[in-house]
C-alpha cells in the first residue's frame, strides 16, 4: 500500500495522547480539595524538577480557525490583574508542595501571552522565580504571534531567561490569510525570526494548518519555498480540526472553497516528502525538526518526551497549570482549571486555586499510559520491560490488542522482534492510530470530538 493509501486508511478522529486518559475522561469529582491533596502528598513524596505551564488567554483579533481557550480583547488594562492571579495560583501551589520547587521546564502559550507588557512579563517572570529554581538546563518557551510582539518584549524575556519561541504562521498565502482573519506577511515573520536568532533563542518553531480556505497544492508548495527560505529550527504542521459544535466562530469559513479531503492529503504529503528532503526530521505525527535541533537528537537519544505542551526534550514527570482552562498533571492525578477568565480570577481571589475537573490515573491507566508514551517518544516499547515495571505479562494482558496489530506490520508502520515493537520512519506519521487501539477508553460509547490523526 502506497503512502497516500495509508493516510487516507489511517486518516480518522482521535486524541493528540498529551494525556492518558484523555481530557473527555475528566469529571467534576476531582475539584481544588483533591488538587490541594494531591499536591501536598506529591510535594513530600518527590524531589524531581517539575515543569510549569502558564496560559494567557488574550489576543486582540479573533483568527476564524481558532481552537484554543481565548479571550478576545482590546483591552490591555485586564493584563495587569490577570498576572496577579496567576502569581496568586501558583502562590497557593508552591506553598503546598512545601520544599518541591524546582523547575526543568516553563510554557506560556494561549491566547497570545505577549498581548501582556513589557513590565507585566517581568512581574509574572520574576514573581515565578522568586517561588521556583530553574535548573541549568531549563528549556522556557513561549508562543508568540509576529503581528503583536515587540522587539523590546522578546529582549525583555531573553533577559527573563526565555530561550525558546514559538511562531504562529499557519499559511503565507495572502487570499488564505485574508479569509481566516490573521494577515501577516512572509516579510514580518522572516524579520521576527531573524531578531530571535540574533539575540540566542533555539529551538524556533513556525506553526502551521493545512486543511484551510483557499489553500491547493500549488499554493501550499509556495508556503512551503517561503518555509524552506527561512528554515525555523522546528515545524508543526497540523490538520485543521474543523468542530463548529465546539467552536462556533469557525462556521464563518464555511462560506468559503476549502480543500477536500484528498487534496488535505496531496498538501500534506507534498510538504512531509519536501521537509524531509531538505533535512527536516519528522518527529512523530505532526512535527518536524532539524537533524542538529535538540527535539530531533533526542530521537536517537531517547530523551524524548510529551507532555500537555507536546514534545519536549525536558522530562518532568509533574506538571503545574496555571491560568484559564490550563491542565496539570500532579502524582496519578490530572487537573483543569476554569475555562473562563473572570470566573478563574475570582476563584483565585476566594481560594488560591481554580480547579474545575480533572482524573485519576487507575493502575490499568497507569499501564496504557506507559505504553502509549514509549509508542509515541521512544518509536520503541520492550516487553521485558513493561513487565519489570508492572509485574505481568505483556503478551496475556495486551492479547486483545496485539492481534488488532497485525495490519501495521504488514503495512510497515510497526516492526517486531520477539520481545518487542519498534516504530517505523513511516510509522511515526500514524503513531495515533496505533496508541489508540491501547486506549481502552476508545471502546467504550462516547461523544467526544477529536482532530484527525493524519
Ligand atoms: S492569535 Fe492564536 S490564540 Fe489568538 S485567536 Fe489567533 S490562533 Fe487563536
Amino acid at each position: 500500500m502506497g503512502l497516500k493509501d495509508l493516510i487516507q486508511k489511517y486518516s480518522t478522529a482521535g486524541p493528540r495522547y498529551t494525556s492518558y486518559p484523555t481530557a473527555p475522561q475528566f469529571t467534576e469529582k476531582l475539584d481544588s480539595i483533591a488538587y490541594r491533596k494531591d499536591l501536598q502528598k506529591n510535594g513530600l513524596s518527590n524531589v524531581k524538577p517539575l515543569s510549569l505551564y502558564a496560559h494567557i488567554p488574550f489576543c486582540e483579533n479573533l483568527c476564524y480557525y481558532c481552537g484554543c481557550n481565548i479571550l478576545i480583547t482590546k483591552d490591555h488594562g485586564r493584563g495587569a490583574s490577570y498576572v496577579e492571579s496567576l502569581l496568586g495560583e501558583l502562590r497557593t501551589v508552591a506553598g503546598l508542595l512545601g520544599e518541591r520547587r524546582v523547575l526543568s521546564q516553563i510554557a506560556w502559550g494561549g491566547g497570545t501571552p505577549t498581548f501582556l507588557s513589557v513590565d507585566e512579563i517581568t512581574r509574572l517572570q520574576k514573581g515565578t522565580l522568586e517561588l521556583f529554581r530553574l535548573t541549568e538546563d531549563a528549556e522556557v518557551s513561549i508562543e508568540i504571534d509576529p503581528r503583536v510582539t515587540s522587539h523590546e518584549q522578546l529582549e525583555r524575556l531573553r533577559e527573563l531567561g526565555f530561550n525558546r519561541v514559538s511562531l504562529g504562521v499557519q499559511d503565507f498565502h495572502p487570499e488564505v490569510q485574508q479569509a481566516v482573519n490573521r494577515v501577516q506577511t512572509a516579510e514580518m515573520t522572516a524579520s521576527m525570526l531573524s531578531f530571535c536568532r540574533k539575540i540566542g533563542y533555539r529551538g524556533i518553531n513556525f506553526d502551521f494548518i493545512y486543511g484551510l480556505p483557499f489553500q491547493t497544492l500549488e499554493r501550499f508548495e509556495r508556503t512551503v519555498d517561503q518555509i524552506l527560505e527561512q528554515r525555523p529550527d522546528r515545524i508543526a504542521l497540523y490538520n485543521y480540526a474543523h468542530l463548529p459544535s465546539l467552536r462556533p466562530h469557525q462556521k464563518i469559513l464555511e462560506k468559503y472553497p476549502m480543500p477536500s479531503a484528498d487534496e488535505r492529503v496531496d498538501i500534506f504529503l507534498m510538504a512531509y516528502e519536501r521537509l524531509t528532503t531538505a533535512g527536516y526530521r519528522a518527529i512523530g505525527m505532526d512535527h518536524f525538526a532539524l537533524a542538529d535541533d535538540d527535539l530531533a537528537k533526542a530521537i536517537s537519544t531517547g530523551a524524548l518526551y510529551r507532555n500537555f505542551m507536546g514534545y519536549t526534550v525536558q522530562r518532568a514527570e509533574d506538571m503545574i497549570g496555571i491560568g484559564a482552562s490550563a491542565i496539570g498533571e500532579i502524582g496519578n492525578g490530572y487537573f483543569q482549571n476554569i475555562r473562563e477568565t473572570k470566573p478563574y480570577q475570582d476563584a483565585i481571589e476566594k481560594t488560591g486555586l481554580a480547579t474545575l475537573r480533572g482524573c485519576q490515573a487507575t493502575e490499568e491507566d497507569l499501564k496504557r499510559k506507559w505504553v502509549i508514551q514509549r509508542l509515541m517518544c521512544k518509536f520503541q516499547l520492550s516487553y521485558i520491560e513493561y513487565e519489570a515495571k508492572f509485574g505481568d505479562n505483556f503478551s496475556s494482558h495486551f492479547s486483545w490488542e496485539l492481534e488488532r496489530l497485525a495490519p501495521f506490520f504488514e503495512q510497515g508502520i510497526l516492526e517486531s522482534s520477539p520481545h518487542e515493537i519498534r516504530v517505523s520512519d513511516l510509522g511515526r506519521l500514524f503513531i495515533r492510530n496505533v496508541a489508540m487501539l491501547f486506549d481502552e477508553y476508545l471502546r467504550k460509547p462516547q461523544a467526544a470530538t477529536y482532530s484527525r490523526t493524519v
